[in-house]
């Protein structure tokens, strides 16, 4: 049975036992929210998210292309592939670079 977890996402179909899912572990979520595309699925349970965004230039009334990359844990009852558009939530440090966790994947046509 998944956890409500406070985010208004459906719970994922699959059920896991991985201690760091925020619907079946025992993982808290809090903090910021971010929608980005997984560009990496390579690591064992942690996919990279990137995240577009545009930044006005004052001087010449243009905006610059700008973007991050940022790690996440993806439980294996959600398992995010390359591709997909995840959301993702803030959770306490998982490791050295994760500290968001993947509530959401849709899968792109
Ligand atoms: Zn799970």
């Amino acid at each position: 049975m998944a956890k409500d977890i406070g985010l208004d996402v459906p719970a994922p179909e699959k059920e896991c036992d991985d201690i760091n899912c925020p619907f079946h572990g025992e993982l808290p979520i809090r903090g910021q929210v971010l929608v980005g595309t997984v560009v990496s699925d390579k690591m064992d349970k942690t996919v990279v998210i990137q995240r577009k965004h545009e930044i006005l230039i004052k001087k010449y009334q243009r905006y610059e292309k700008r973007q991050s990359k940022i790690h996440a844990h993806n439980p294996s009852c959600i398992s995010a592939k390359v591709g997909d558009v995840v959301t993702i939530a803030e959770c306490r440090p998982l490791s050295k670079t994760k500290s968001y966790v993947v509530v959401k994947a849709e899968a792109q046509a």
